[in-house]
């Protein structure tokens, strides 16, 4: 066992490390000082149906509520920039980078748990949580604490060697480590880029985004289709969105991530999306299992790809729309009904009509109207 508290500390940061985590910075466990923040912004209604943020918010308070006893916060941060987007032909959708490759709970936990059990054999009897996004822990605010960086207009914790294309992990621990010194810098200065790159005004001011405006949101979270007005910013994005991320000059020299289990997987990278209306369960599952997509489930990727190719407005591209007009999920028919008559064409107009004749589900009989009254 290292000796003393900093020999441990040394050693906790050299595994982590070597377990090629690409930051490493450690802070006490306390109370964060954004939590007012996140209260107001909950209270604002910025969470949409993100009622999971609202049911946990007496657990942000303190990271006591994820690990009983708990004295240490080791943040850990691991790179994920893998090459740059290709242009998107139609047909085909833009994901998020981060998740083209396998899902990165799997892992980081792989790595975490390889941490813990260093600890535990260092300090036997000792208690370790690792945390990656499952639990109520506000790990941007603990970045800062322990150092990795400054939370940047755009929300998310921005380093200056990594930029802001890195995941975030945290190992708690009922140990007492030395501490990193706070990141009390901002080097936004007076760049305003992500605010004005942002197709959904997502932005209600620096620093606090409205969730309900986001792609990412309404394209991963929400199980809701898009809001009307918004629909056209989604653009080509079926899964998340990177705009703001992609026009940081902080993110311009970030070297590329050494975790294979990042690179593209293959047909995801750009994602084709017609074959996707006409995929089986199984099929459907074969591909996006293991991968961060599957949290839209199948019903969110259909919606999602649905308004896609409306916003193409490639009429080569109707086919799987009017297979996606009679899918069983009303959310997938009726982002289809507004694709369809984004296109506009006499054959789509002849289908949407007839569908409305039979349709029974108030939504898409809403959405098959308003694209009807667009003829
Ligand atoms: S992820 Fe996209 S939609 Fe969301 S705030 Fe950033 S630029 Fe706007
Ligand atoms: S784009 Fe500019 S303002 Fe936005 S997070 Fe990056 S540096 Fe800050």
């Amino acid at each position: 066992m290292p000796g003393d508290l900093a020999a441990l500390t040394s050693a906790i940061k050299d595994t982590a490390y070597r377990l090629r985590f690409d930051m490493v910075g450690i802070c006490p466990a306390v109370t964060p000082q954004g939590i007012s923040r996140l209260r107001e912004w909950l209270e604002a209604g910025y969470a949409g149906e993100m009622d999971y943020l609202k049911r946990h918010a007496d657990a942000y308070e303190h990271p006591k509520h994820v690990l009983d006893g708990i004295r240490s916060i080791i943040m850990l941060g691991l790179n994920y920039r893998t090459e740059e987007p290709t242009k998107v032909p139609s047909g085909s959708g833009r994901v998020s980078r981060y998740a083209w490759g396998d899902d990165y709970h799997d892992v980081i936990r792989r790595r975490t748990r390889k941490l813990g059990d260093h600890i535990h054999e260092w300090i036997p009897g000792s208690r370790v949580r690792g945390v990656v996004d499952t639990a109520p822990l506000p790990e941007r605010e603990f970045a800062r604490l322990a150092g990795l960086g400054w939370i940047g207009k755009n929300t998310l914790l921005l380093n200056r060697t990594w930029g802001s294309w890195f995941f975030l992990a945290a190992l708690l621990t009922d140990q007492v480590l030395e501490y990193d010194t706070p990141f009390e810098e901002d080097h936004c200065g007076t760049c305003t880029a992500c605010l004005e790159v942002c197709p959904t005004q997502a932005f209600v001011a620096p620093y606090v985004l409205n969730a309900r405006r986001c792609i990412s949101y309404f394209t991963i979270e929400a199980r809701s289709l898009a809001p009307y007005d918004l629909r056209e910013g989604q653009g080509d994005w079926t899964f998340g969105c990177d705009l703001c991320q992609e026009v940081c000059p902080w993110n311009r020299r970030v070297a590329p991530t050494e975790t294979p289990e990042f690179m593209p997987r293959e047909g995801l990278f750009p994602l084709s999306l017609a074959a996707l209306f006409s995929m089986s369960e199984e099929e459907f599952r074969q591909l996006f299992r293991d991968s961060p997509l599957w949290r839209a489930k199948r019903r969110g990727l259909l919606r999602n790809a649905a308004i896609v190719l409306g916003n193409q407005q490639d009429q080569s591209q109707l086919a799987p729309l009017l297979i996606g007009l009679k899918d069983a999920e009303p959310v997938v028919r009726a982002a289809s009904a507004w694709a369809v008559g984004r296109i506009g064409t006499e054959n789509g107009f002849r289908v949407l009509r007839q569908l409305l004749a039979q349709e029974t589900d108030d939504t898409v009989r809403q959405e098959l109207e308003r694209a009807l009254a667009t003829v």
